[in-house]
């Protein structure tokens, strides 16, 4: 805006000022006649600075080299390029950095000298959304449980094996096949007899500590925060299956001392259950319910119910078996997973039928 703005000027400035959106006036050649106050936030400049300057300055290199050439056409052809339409493209802030922004572009007719106004959304804030779902879901969803028990089971049974084919080969070859074995050589068989099994309660070992993965990584966590960030990726992954989330958190509750990661993947399995058991069902709507609250002694409960078919009474008992599914490809760990991991923060998961149908797994975590 010129330093004598007219009474319609400065109207029109208050008018761009208000606007969410950025906004930048620029005249036929590209040179900026206004820049309102939102867009002065997106680009870091001031008004007075980027005033009577090639609207260039804002773009990043590619658009720029192109922008007076649409210009030009445009006021020689009246063929847009982007105008009535509106896309996405790269900006540049004040210092060179580019963000992401959707650009609309309106004329306003003015015999041979039009002039165009650009409407500016800053599209970083959905992108880094996008992007934090993304890692999340890459954290979080077990790509292929079905891949990881196979991939355990062959590595038992080959590291597991090799000892038990030693222990086989002493006591058939050199104990039974023999017909009189000397105490000494009974001795030494029994001896390496011993060391292979040793081994083998080794490998357990090592395989069950792996299987607790790794140590802990505790920090102050709010299960709100948490439970809400799990219910929006359950939410965009659960959308197609028609499921209906529904939270409810609990006021004012402590902050927990845990793994969040950990927490996170084992309310993951609890969710994907669900989902998986309502997809069978035809409860209308079907829902699940995530409540957080406190109850007595500081523990945090933390409950996942759904209103599918339930677990019937006679398996209920072996829900945490590992192995245990029901599933044609299920693997049966997730729920004996999930409670390793709430009983290794001192806590518990536990099972209970939902009213009037459907299941509930409870999660307690004492909040100290
Ligand atoms: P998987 O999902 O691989 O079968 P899990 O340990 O997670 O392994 O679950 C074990 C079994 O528990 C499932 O196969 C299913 O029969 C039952 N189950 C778990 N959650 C639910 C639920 N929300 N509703 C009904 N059955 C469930």
């Amino acid at each position: 805006m010129p330093e004598k703005a007219t009474v319609r000027e400065r109207a029109l400035q208050a008018i761009l000022d208000a606007a969410v959106d950025g906004v930048v006036l620029i005249d036929h050649r590209g040179v900026i006649q206004a820049f309102n106050r939102s867009a002065e936030r997106l680009f870091g400049y001031t008004a007075t600075e980027v005033i009577g300057r090639n609207v260039g300055i804002l773009m990043c290199d590619a658009d720029r080299a192109h922008h007076d050439r649409h210009i030009a056409r445009y006021l020689a052809t009246g063929l847009p390029h982007i105008i009535g339409r509106g896309r996405e493209v790269m900006a540049q802030r004040k210092g060179g950095t580019g963000f992401p922004i959707f650009l609309s572009v309106g004329v306003l007719p003015q015999r041979d000298r039009p002039q165009f106004l650009g409407f500016i959304r800053d599209l970083t804030p959905e992108r880094e959304a996008l992007a934090k779902q993304q890692e999340l879901r890459e954290r979080l969803i077990p790509v292929s449980r079905l891949a990881l028990v196979g991939e355990i089971a062959s590595g038992i049974a080959h590291e597991v094996n090799q000892p038990l084919a030693a222990i086989t080969n002493y006591a058939c070859q050199r104990l039974l096949g023999t017909s009189a074995p000397d105490i000494g050589e009974v001795r030494s068989a029994l001896q390496e007899i011993g060391s292979q099994a040793a081994r083998a309660a080794e490998i357990i070992r090592r395989l069950r500590r792996l299987a607790r993965g790794p140590d802990m990584q505790r920090e102050a966590v709010s299960v709100n925060a948490m439970v809400s960030e799990l219910a929006e990726l359950a939410r965009s992954e659960g959308a197609r299956y028609e499921v209906h989330y529904e939270l409810d958190l609990g006021a004012d509750l402590p902050p927990l001392n845990i793994d969040g990661g950990q927490v996170q993947q084992a309310l993951l399995n609890l969710l994907w259950n669900a989902v998986h058991a309502l997809m069978g069902s035809d409860a209308t709507p079907r829902q699940v319910r995530v409540r957080t609250r406190l109850i007595p002694e500081r523990h945090i409960e933390i409950d996942v119910c759904d209103n599918g078919p339930g677990i019937p009474a006679a398996l209920a008992a072996r829900l945490f078996e590992p192995f245990f599914t029901t599933k044609e490809h299920g693997t049966g760990l997730g729920l004996a997973m999930s409670r390793t991991i709430a009983e290794a923060h001192g806590g518990t998961l536990t099972y209970r039928a939902n009213a009037p149908s459907g299941a509930c797994f409870v999660m307690r975590l004492p909040a100290d």
